[in-house]
């Protein structure tokens, strides 16, 4: 085959920083996606990407070429309307595990595709894969039984999905081109359009712990997601939420679904179940649905809902959760008021202990994260417990113990907390 384009030009002009043309993008993204582009040179445009950015249109274009380079999923077949919740990556973000039964119990239905934690923030898959039995895979028909008889399906996107996001994703993670809006964008937007959601309620994190940590960037990124989901006709909305400080009082993915089976029983960290309603609320008023979830919650129907999400889906919800073999407690240094936690060195903290990856395709342990005693806003005596340490491997205590120095200010006067509300802005 002739191709109508040299990758080295593409790279060349947007090392210029001119826009790319429309032709030019769906070329090197397809023929990044057969092989004819080689890594080496989808990696120097990627840098040029994130040193140079791209146009509203080139975003859009690229996000239309990752979603051509597979499937597009549809669910005709549901008789009710479809709403999806994606989030940026948080630590201790837990908030989809409780999200999509509850949702689904207010009469929505949630098809929601999730991925593996990233760096330092935890991933939806790894968290129900502490769950004995718990299947990620499943094929589009094994997705639409689940969803026809419980309202919600989470699982791992198949390989039809976005290939194209699945070669990039993996390019980027080791080349330094990450943190740049059009890829963050594009990635996370191709794959939700793909996967035929009718509404979409996007949480972008900021804070230390988020990609974004600027609240500026992060409400751009929201901004240019939003209208990359407005262009292909979801309906989508963003709130930007805080991620200073951990969400809830587990790090780590047994811990996070043993949260979450607080959440569902009607108790649960009161910053878990706030963020929980209020985004369980703008997904049922995106949907045109009038339901209040705090009865959904409170009643046991959400919790109804994930035991037959679980069941359905190989696993066992009465199965006991894994427990790490070792345990360390930090205690807190002085009396006080906690003033500060600071979440990516608790996120990284999690990661070293075994919660996370440090290479791809490695087993995470389903045990290892950290519990939290306190949090800011609270008071704590010298000698009390701030953190306990799970992991499998004592030797892992080091260096999750180097990364939490410095992660929570106490203050023995009363200063005020230095947090971020829990909802930082809002984008229609
Ligand atoms: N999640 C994604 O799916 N893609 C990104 O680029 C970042 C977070």
């Amino acid at each position: 085959m002739t191709e109508k384009f040299a990758a080295a030009e593409i790279i060349a002009a947007k090392r210029d920083k001119s826009e790319l043309s429309d032709p030019q993008i769906d070329w090197i993204v397809d023929a990044y996606t057969r092989g004819v582009v080689a890594d080496e040179q989808m990696s120097a445009l990627l840098m040029a990407i994130l040193l140079n950015g791209m146009s509203m249109r080139e975003i859009s274009r690229w996000t239309d070429a990752m979603i051509a380079s597979g499937e597009r999923m549809s669910w005709p077949q549901l008789k009710v309307p479809t709403a999806d919740k994606h989030s940026t990556g948080g630590v201790g973000d837990k908030i989809t595990l409780p999200l999509a039964p509850l949702v689904a119990a207010c009469g929505v239905a949630v098809p929601q595709l999730s991925g593996r934690g990233l760096g330092h923030t935890g991933g939806t898959l790894d968290k129900l894969e502490s769950i004995s039995g718990w299947r990620a895979s499943l094929s589009n028909q094994e997705m639409l039984n689940v969803l026809q008889e419980c309202g919600a399906v989470i699982c791992a996107a198949g390989s039809g999905l976005a290939p194209a996001d699945k070669k990039l994703y993996a390019l980027r993670d080791v080349t330094g081109t990450v943190p740049a809006i059009p890829l963050i964008a594009s990635s996370i937007m191709s794959k939700k359009i793909a996967e035929g959601t009718e509404s979409l309620v996007l949480d972008v994190k900021t804070g230390s712990g988020a990609f974004m940590s600027d609240p500026s960037q992060a409400e751009k990124l929201a901004k240019t997601m939003v209208e990359l989901g407005k262009r292909a006709g979801v309906n989508t909305r963003a709130l930007v939420t805080a991620m200073d400080v951990p969400l809830g009082l587990t790090v780590g993915n047994a811990l996070e679904v043993r949260e979450t089976l607080e959440v569902l029983a009607g108790g649960g960290p009161s910053d878990v179940v706030e963020l929980t309603l209020i985004l369980a609320r703008e997904m049922l008023s995106m949907a045109g649905v009038d339901s209040d979830p705090e009865v959904a919650l409170k009643s046991g129907s959400a919790m109804d809902r994930w035991r037959k999400m679980i069941i359905m889906q190989g696993g066992d919800p009465d199965a006991p959760l894994p427990t790490a073999r070792e345990r360390h407690i930090v205690n807190a240094e002085s009396t006080g008021t906690i003033i500060e936690m600071d979440a990516l060195k608790v996120g990284v903290a999690a990661w070293r202990l075994g919660a996370g990856r440090s290479r791809q395709g490695e087993k995470v342990q389903a045990g290892a994260g950290i519990e939290i005693h306190a949090k800011p806003g609270e008071k704590v005596r010298a000698g009390s417990p701030l953190f306990t340490l799970h992991t499998d491997e004592p030797a892992r205590f080091e260096l999750a113990l180097d990364a939490l120095v410095g992660a929570t200010e106490i203050s023995a006067s009363a200063e005020v907390v230095k947090r971020l509300p829990l909802v930082v802005a809002r984008i229609n």
